[in-house]
């Protein structure tokens, strides 16, 4: 008898422990909720630059972290294939918006301009569209990487599916050697090709190769691939 008492006592003092640990945990995630809704600011972006810079309503010039976008005609600049079409998907996804920012290691460029990941408010992250739809490709920055692995594994995905620019970039064959320090890639007629030190040298077949690798083509050889 006395241990049916005991067992019925144990019971429904589990019971009440479960109750508290829902009740407990219920409390700590809607604060948690509330204080990550609460926390986010929220900007208007009044320009949008090209295809990787905006600007906010604030003055606040915003480079993207993570990517690289191609160039738009700008001063003694030509356009870099798919500048424009970058610049007006970006105007899609962000113009007369409200986003969020997201920050890494480093927040601001050598330009003077913020660095960071932009979110939409239905919880989009922008540098990730813009690489899903290939109007964009991974820029490796170090020590800024929080993203590297996403951005890399979408890049495969815009890639494998010949989205935006990657049909233009799979026309270039040949030998390309990365820096795996800077994890930039040249061509063989770039001078920055014969600078790069034996141990941080990688040798890639093809300019995809390269990209697949998270590696991205320094400004030189970009140009050249644009006059071409
Ligand atoms: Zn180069």
């Amino acid at each position: 008898m006395s241990s049916q008492i005991l067992k019925f006592f144990s019971s429904v003092l589990l019971k009440r422990r479960t109750l508290f640990l829902i009740f407990f945990f219920s409390l700590t995630t809607g604060c948690l909720f509330l204080m990550s809704t609460h926390a986010a600011e929220w900007y208007q972006v009044q320009t949008v630059f090209d295809g990787d810079t905006i600007v906010l309503e604030n003055g606040l010039t915003i480079r993207y972290l993570g990517i690289n976008a191609p160039e738009i005609r700008h001063k003694k600049n030509k356009e870099e294939p798919f500048g424009n079409e970058a610049r007006k998907e970006n105007q899609n996804l962000v113009l007369h918006k409200k986003v969020r920012l997201e920050f890494d290691q480093e927040h601001q460029d050598q330009y003077g301009r913020t660095l960071a990941y932009v979110f939409l408010e239905d919880g989009r992250f922008v540098n990730r569209l813009m690489v899903e739809k290939g109007y964009a490709w991974v820029l490796y920055h170090k020590p800024n990487i929080m993203h590297a692995d996403d951005l890399l594994k979408t890049q495969k995905a815009a890639i494998d599916q010949n989205k935006g620019i990657w049909p233009i970039w799979k026309k270039s064959e040949g030998l390309f050697f990365g820096n795996a320090q800077s994890m930039r890639f040249h061509d063989v007629k770039c001078k920055f090709s014969k600078n790069i030190r034996g141990k941080n040298k990688v040798i890639f077949h093809s300019m995809i190769d390269a990209f697949k690798n998270g590696y991205s083509p320094c400004k030189h050889c970009v140009n050249r691939y644009r006059d071409q």
